[in-house]
């Protein structure tokens, strides 16, 4: 079975003052199973210094199981086109990092056209934010493909983030973090196809995380689903 992790942090932190080094993430990957791997930058270092998304690309042109996801900045700029990411990650924007969402930053006049321009260029945007930020942020979306990380659970309770966005197909989740049980109310209520699993490393292990997906009580197909197939599907990976 082919396992991607959809959800992993790469390089420095500048506020945790670590590391997280190819190295880790390739034995983590080894020891799980993993055939390839999503990489962000962390936000305190992407704030701090833009360049983390470039060096980022450039660690994906040598290791071959990472695929690169841009860490949009505060200026909004959309994730450069044709450069070779293969996704976004949308997190507090201009808010407290990790904590709250700047509810300023919907009322942006970039916003719009960020959305316009990234809906265009189709690739996926893992967006962190409070539970009533994002429910703003969906309803001005059309096609735009969001993955609210963590079902939902450091932005406030996922239960309501799944009955709010059960009905919008453009809204994807994952796993990281996240109980068993509430992994499995998601797929009871809107199915397995828009479930992705992801570790959260550092924050999570690839093998645990993964464990926890494995063990689920659903049939091997549905786990194949949420193991690679819906991330495969969602960044055009034949
Ligand atoms: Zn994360």
């Amino acid at each position: 079975m082919d396992i991607i992790d959809s959800h992993t942090h790469w390089g420095p932190s500048v506020t945790m003052g670590t590391e997280v080094t190819t190295e880790e993430l390739l034995l983590q990957a080894e020891q799980s199973g993993v055939s390839r791997i999503v990489i962000f930058p962390f936000p305190s270092t992407a704030l701090a210094d833009e360049g983390i998304n470039q060096r980022l690309l450039e660690e994906t042109n040598r290791i071959k199981k990472f695929i690169p996801y841009y860490y949009i900045p505060e200026t909004m700029k959309p994730i450069p086109d044709g450069k070779g990411f293969y996704g976004g990650k949308w997190h507090w924007m201009r808010g407290v990092q990790d904590c709250s969402s700047n509810y300023q930053a919907l009322k942006e006049p970039k916003l719009g056209e960020f959305i316009e321009v990234s809906e265009r260029i189709d690739l996926p945007i893992v967006l962190e934010e409070e539970f009533a930020f994002t429910e703003v942020f969906v309803k001005k979306t059309k096609s735009l493909k969001i993955i609210i990380p963590h079902l939902g659970g450091l932005g406030g309770n996922p239960m309501d983030f799944l009955d709010t966005f059960k009905g919008r197909e453009n809204v994807y989740f994952d796993t990281a973090l996240s109980s068993p049980d509430t992994v499995l109310k998601f797929i009871d209520k809107i199915g397995h196809e828009r479930i992705l699993f992801g570790s959260d490393i550092p924050f999570g292990t690839m093998k645990w995380e993964l464990e926890k997906v494995l063990s689920l009580p659903i049939v091997d197909e549905k786990k194949e689903w949420i193991l690679s197939k819906n991330l495969k599907r969602l960044i055009g990976f034949t």
